[in-house]
């Protein structure tokens, strides 16, 4: 029970299929991540080097969070995650001690992924008063980064005798950031992040890609043209269309309880007294 502690199980969450204009990325992410995480004796048996840390790149919004939420869901493996800013700030007793009983964890329950957002949160090249405390956060993670190549060459976590199991040790880290050349030098050297992926701004058919995601569920009129919307939106990231799709359905969802209660209305006689969002009506 302990070594579930602190998983992040998201059965419902996203999936790859979830995520518009990423098909490149997806594919990639298959080859070097998704399936060595599923099969960690492949890239063993082989003698490669598997992927140790994947640092996710891209403006606020393009999808990051989302993009490693459905790498877990996909591969079904224990997810950990790592607030940089929480633990940087003290804020619930995140420190270096709570790092190192993270990693524990995931070497535990391996293989399984470390998720660190806004990774350039801890930059020991600041020069501020914080320095000394992020350069001891940056070190810590260094150093259970590097634990990955003790275990990856062995068939078992050495961090814990009890759970001598088959599979290799495989903890991937995949670190995101709104500014990579923020992030500590250290920690973007190979075996560390040795995998950089730029997810940038949707270009346009990206964006219908992710409006067609995004909108998938929704009743939409028979006329409705996504590329139009598409075409308007230069600049907009998949949280912009988000919010994008959301207001229209709030908008459209209005629409209707305006036509109820003035329906309702003239059938009673204009008394506005009655709860008429209370009574029965057609959803259709
Ligand atoms: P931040 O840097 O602010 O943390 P982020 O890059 O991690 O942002 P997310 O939080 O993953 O972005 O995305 C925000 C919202 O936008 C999510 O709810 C997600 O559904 C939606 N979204 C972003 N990109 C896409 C995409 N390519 N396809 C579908 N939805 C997307």
């Amino acid at each position: 029970a302990a070594a579930s502690e602190g998983i992040v199980r998201r059965e419902k969450g996203p999936r790859f299929a979830d995520l518009g204009g990423m098909e490149a990325v997806i594919e990639e992410l298959m080859m070097e991540v998704v399936v060595p995480l599923c099969h960690p004796e492949l890239p063993q048996r082989l003698g490669v080097r598997p992927v140790a840390g994947l640092l996710l790149h891209g403006p606020p919004g393009c999808g990051k969070t989302t993009l490693a939420h459905a790498i877990a869901n996909e591969t079904g493996v224990p997810f950990y995650k790592i607030s940089a800013p929480e633990v940087v700030s003290g804020v619930s007793g995140a420190s270096e001690e709570n790092i190192r009983g993270l990693f524990q964890k995931a070497y535990r329950t391996a293989p399984s992924i470390v998720f660190i957002d806004e990774i350039d949160a801890i930059a020991s090249k600041r020069e501020n008063l914080q320095r000394e405390m992020e350069r001891r956060i940056v070190t810590q993670l260094m150093t259970c980064m590097d634990q990955f190549h003790q275990n990856i060459g062995s068939s078992s976590s050495d961090l814990d005798a009890e759970s001598a199991e088959k599979k290799p040790g495989y903890v991937i880290v995949i670190g995101a950031t709104n500014r990579p050349d923020a992030v500590d030098q250290a920690l973007r050297r190979p075996g560390r992040f040795d995998r950089e992926i730029s997810l940038g701004v949707p270009d346009e058919n990206a964006r219908k890609q992710i409006l067609k995601m995004l909108t998938q569920n929704l009743r939409l009129e028979g006329e409705f043209d996504l590329f139009k919307i598409a075409r308007a939106t230069p600049g907009f990231v998949g949280a912009d269309l988000k919010a994008l799709v959301d207001k229209a359905g709030n908008l459209a969802m209005k629409r209707i309880i305006d036509e109820r209660r003035a329906q309702y209305r003239r059938n009673h006689d204009g008394n506005s007294k009655h709860d008429w969002w209370r009574q029965p009506w057609d959803a259709s």
